[in-house]
């Protein structure tokens, strides 16, 4: 049995976060519980790309100062950082750029908190519970940290369905080992394995998601805030995940990442047997939340899994949008973009599906299309 607080919050007002941030702790037993005096405590928030909060791609800064100021509380030394998957190999300018551009670094000026550049320097960690993945290079602060406190943003994903307190957690990899993850974990199911025996290498003391405002629709950069009104915390990350999901309608063990990890025993993703704390599920539930445009929700079923080489969206180029800023084509894990006059190309002999260039485009001009096939079996389902 897993335990998962729930608090409202209406907004990022300073005194509404901290009330809702130390009540969702409270429920829980208190930060004392968690964080000891003198530890280093690291919160490891969300910095896909810098974007302003109200964008919704990351961690609000105001999550993060409550956190901060519950970590002094405790007695501890709190850190803040994060490994951007926007930076490609460690570089200092383009990590702290994207902590100014989402408020972070000033929160961390403010309160004279150290902004921790993750990705600088790695270690390799043994794993021997790992299924697939027995070794990970992970940045030297998750490992040094006496505590990590995962302070996910609830958002769609174009790969895995929904990103939260699981997935958050592949920022503990620093620089190009992102990339090179993708390469080894491809499609969603490899890839949701592997983030289940991450967890097992870094599992957080305390997840708390900000669920404030989140993003629906072509997520995890490109969606739509959605307000959702909600802190959740728990010592789960996977239990904390299946509750997030039920509060926006997507069925918690369809989510790859829950599913596997549930199955697996590592966290609780069955709802059942979910120790709910706060407020109750039916206040907090959002209608109408949408998943991304490319979401294979009919792969993740587990009905026609076999086929879901033929059902995967692939990437396509939305040219009127593209300005060459050539990001994608840095970051693609696998080659398959290249440069291409003014734009991009594809390569789809060499794409991999992992979707990174829909996540870093800074112009939305990559979007996820699946197969006619997949839409057919999806009119299909609807019709029944
Ligand atoms: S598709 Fe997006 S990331 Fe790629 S070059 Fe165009 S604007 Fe940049
Ligand atoms: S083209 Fe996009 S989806 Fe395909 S491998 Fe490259 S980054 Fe991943």
């Amino acid at each position: 049995m897993s335990t998962v607080s729930i608090v409202k919050c209406s907004d990022y007002g300073m005194t509404e976060v901290d009330i809702a941030v130390q009540e969702s702790i409270d429920l829980l037993g208190g930060i004392s519980q968690y964080v000891k005096p003198r530890d280093r405590a690291l919160l490891k928030f969300n910095l896909l790309v810098g974007a302003p909060p109200e964008k919704a791609i990351t961690t609000h800064p105001a999550v993060v100062r409550a956190m901060i100021d519950q970590v002094r509380a405790a007695g501890a030394t709190p850190l803040v950082g994060d490994c951007s998957a926007y930076e490609g190999p460690p570089n200092p300018g383009r990590y702290y750029s994207a902590c100014r551009l989402s408020g972070i670094k000033q929160v961390c000026e403010e309160e004279e908190v150290e902004l921790v550049h993750l990705s600088a320097e790695s270690v390799e960690v043994e794993n021997p519970q790992g299924r697939a993945f027995k070794r990970f290079t992970l940045a030297k602060g998750v490992v040094d940290a006496d505590v990590i406190i995962n302070l996910p943003k609830l958002k769609t994903h174009g790969l895995t369905l929904f990103t939260g307190g699981v997935k958050n957690n592949y920022g503990c990899l620093p620089g190009l080992h992102k990339a090179q993850m993708h390469l080894r974990a491809q499609g969603a199911e490899n890839f949701s394995q592997m983030l289940v025996d991450l967890l097992l290498a870094v599992w957080p003391t305390l997840t708390m998601m900000d669920a404030v405002i989140g993003m629906e629709g072509d997520g995890p950069r490109n969606g739509r805030p959605k307000k959702i009104g909600a802190i959740l915390a728990s010592t789960d990350a996977v239990a904390l995940d299946a509750v997030a999901c039920e509060m926006v309608g997507i069925e918690p063990l369809m989510v790859p990442t829950t599913r596997l990890a549930h199955e697996r025993g590592v966290g609780v993703g069955d709802l059942a047997q979910i120790q709910l704390l706060g407020e109750p599920l039916e206040t907090t539930r959002v209608a109408d939340f949408q998943l991304a445009s490319g979401s294979d929700f009919f792969g993740h079923t587990g009905v026609l899994r076999f086929l879901q080489g033929r059902l995967v969206a692939k990437p396509v180029l939305v040219a009127e949008r593209c300005q060459g800023c050539w990001v994608c084509v840095e970051h693609c894990p696998a080659g398959a973009l290249s440069k291409n006059g003014q734009q991009p190309a594809f390569d789809y002999g060499k794409c991999i599906c992992c979707y990174c260039c829909q996540e870093l485009c800074p112009n939305n001009a990559i979007e996820l299309r699946r197969p006619l096939l997949a839409r057919m079996l999806d009119r299909r389902d609807e019709g029944e």
